[in-house]
């Protein structure tokens, strides 16, 4: 038997708008009884099914996963996870050119907490909500069918997702491939290990923006600042930029460029640093043509995020004091909690204190296999901004 959570009256609005998460402040119901992780039902005050979820104690209590009242089945997974998977091949994300891609995006798929990304045949399922555990064995068996001969293994890495005190241990449920594993991502090759790896083994939202660096690249000297497994550096290689520096701070992100560059065969024009980024942009070896800066999420919570847009502000600051006139910085920001517009209001004064002139080219953003569900909009989380300095 599901438990019922009642809402106080007034409170079902946001559910009515198809929002996904409930809110402990909208609960009428005692829930201290109730466990992390727990199917419930969501009523409104005079008893109307409005939704079905994962209860956990803290200030998002419900996670939803269906508007409508259904068992989760294999069946009901079947055809969610089947829908997620032909949305990315009519995306054309696996072809012979590209076999990594995001088979489920958490609340930008309706499945809030759920992550799935894939490499080649293996597919990496990361848990951001312990309610998706007891969904494993399902969410397994239909990968299976909807991919076919196109899955060779799952893993499950969800230890670091998820609080110490669940236990998770990660492992394969479903066969065995050793790591690191090859895949391609628009033509390029990547030693992928989702075993010891950050996040899943590789920024999968960085794609489309990627390929926007290296059709800017030809003949340019560029810096890849936080650069993890190279992905822009390799873009920028692919399409002959003049010299690529990467940069992390991590000597282990850094042993995973060399990799990478070397699987490619680009060794010949590429410097890799291991460095605090902070540091090494307050006086750069050289005048670069290109600067990208992709840093970790700055702001994971609401009340660090004045001190974010100071940390943004000062690192934008250093790289448009220094870059080439003429050049392009490609800046990102992952934090959640700084929306659009102060990211951009963060780069332009920014600017502002460099004393450059600076013109924005393009605004981008998360790729379409890390879609933005159209009544989250907080889903809406990588921003980028192409800035041509004068
Ligand atoms: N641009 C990457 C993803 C970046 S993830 C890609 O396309 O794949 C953020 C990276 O920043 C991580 O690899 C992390 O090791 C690195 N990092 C974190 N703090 C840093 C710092 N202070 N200086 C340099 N690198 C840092």
């Amino acid at each position: 038997m599901v438990p019922i959570i009642k809402l106080k009256k007034g409170k079902e609005a946001s559910l009515h708008r198809k929002h996904p998460w409930v809110f402990s402040g909208a609960i009428a119901s005692d829930c201290t009884s109730l466990e992390d992780g727990q199917l419930v039902t969501v009523n409104s005050w005079n008893g109307t099914f409005l939704a079905l979820g994962h209860f956990q104690h803290g200030s998002i209590a419900v996670r939803v996963i269906s508007f409508s009242e259904v068992d989760l089945n294999q069946e009901f997974w079947n055809t969610r996870i089947a829908e997620m998977v032909e949305l990315r091949k009519k995306l054309g994300l696996l072809s012979a050119t590209n076999s990594i891609f995001r088979i489920c995006h958490g609340e930008g798929d309706e499945l809030p907490g759920l992550v799935i990304d894939y490499y080649t045949g293996v597919a990496v399922i990361q848990c951001h909500s312990i309610g998706m555990v007891q969904h494993l064995s399902e969410i397994t068996d239909a990968l299976t069918l909807s991919l076919g001969q196109d899955l060779l293994a799952v893993y499950h890495k969800s230890s670091e997702t998820l609080p110490k005190r669940h236990a998770i241990t990660d492992g394969y449920l479903y066969g065995e491939v050793p790591t690191p594993h090859y895949a391609k991502e628009d033509g390029i090759s990547y030693a992928i290990d989702w075993i010891n790896g950050q996040k899943t083994g590789f920024f999968i939202d960085q794609r489309d923006n990627r390929t926007m660096v290296g059709k800017l690249s030809q003949g340019k000297k560029v810096l890849n600042a936080f650069c993890y497994s190279g992905g822009f550096s390799l873009q920028a290689l692919k399409n002959n930029a003049s010299v690529v520096y990467s940069l992390d701070s991590s000597q282990k992100a850094i042993a995973l460029v060399e990799q990478n560059v070397q699987l490619n065969g680009m060794e010949d024009r590429h410097i890799s640093v291991v460095a605090d980024a902070m540091e090494f942009m307050k006086e750069l070896p050289e005048e670069f043509d290109i600067i990208i800066l992709d840093p970790p999420a700055f702001a994971k919570h609401l009340d660090k995020k004045h001190k974010a847009v100071q940390g943004y502000k000062r690192l934008n600051a250093h790289a448009l004091r220094q870059i080439k006139s003429g050049g392009i910085l490609i800046t990102f920001s992952c934090s959640q909690v700084i929306d659009k517009s102060l990211f951009n209001h963060t780069i332009i004064s920014a600017a502002i204190e460099s004393n450059r002139k600076v013109k924005i080219l393009y605004q981008l953003h998360q790729p379409a296999d890390h879609p933005i569900g159209a009544f989250h909009p907080e889903g809406e989380y990588l921003k980028g901004l192409v800035v041509y300095v004068e």
